[in-house]
């Protein structure tokens, strides 16, 4: 049983990484970024709420995001562990996790945190904005999203650096030795 966060800021390979750890650890993958993308998709009023804030690459508000993921908590194929991927990004979000699990009597095991240099970040992202079509892989909207990683999400990556949870993984090289990296065999 792991609970577990991966960290990093956009363009790290967070998805990717977080795809490959669940199938091997047998957890489910949970991705913000990815809940929101869904209900965009498929018109919900949460995704109706949050796409304005996605397209300008900023924050969901902490309240309808802390409560998406709450509920996504409680679902039955948590049970075994979970490994959240872009959650949290602030210190509000962090602090509203630790009071969702402490109330489950539950504590998180570790915190990975992808890196990599900025300019490769941005190349990245600009490179799967022709593949994926992502609304907000433009430069301006990607230059947002990392500064805000830089401005909010370091302090949560602090945070838990603190608590003794953080685990730094260089987030440049082949996907597998990333992957090796993260869980040595
Ligand atoms: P990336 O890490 O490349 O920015 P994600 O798919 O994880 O990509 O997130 C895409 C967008 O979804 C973010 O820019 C933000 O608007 C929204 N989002 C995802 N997770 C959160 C979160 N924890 N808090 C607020 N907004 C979020």
């Amino acid at each position: 049983m792991k609970r577990m966060l991966l960290m990093g800021p956009p363009g790290s390979g967070k998805g990717t990484q977080a795809e490959r750890i669940s199938s091997q650890l047998g957890i489910v993958a949970i991705s913000t970024g990815d809940i929101f993308r869904e209900n965009v998709r498929s018109r919900t009023k949460l995704g109706t709420e949050a796409k304005q804030y996605i397209d300008r690459g900023d924050f969901v508000p902490d309240s309808i995001t802390n409560n998406m993921v709450c509920d996504r908590l409680a679902q039955v194929d948590v049970a075994d562990g979970f490994l959240l991927d872009g959650y949290p990004r602030t210190v509000t979000q962090a602090q509203f996790l630790d009071h969702v699990l402490a109330d489950k009597g539950q504590q998180l095991d570790c915190v990975l945190q992808l890196t990599a240099d900025s300019e490769e970040l941005v190349t990245r992202l600009l490179k799967r904005a022709t593949v994926d079509g992502r609304t907000d892989d433009t430069e301006k909207v990607i230059r947002r999203r990392l500064d805000l990683y830089q401005h909010e999400t370091e302090a949560v990556v602090w945070h838990y650096e603190e608590l003794g949870l953080l685990t730094r993984v260089n987030g440049t090289g082949p996907v597998e030795e990333i992957t090796r990296l993260i869980l040595p065999a």
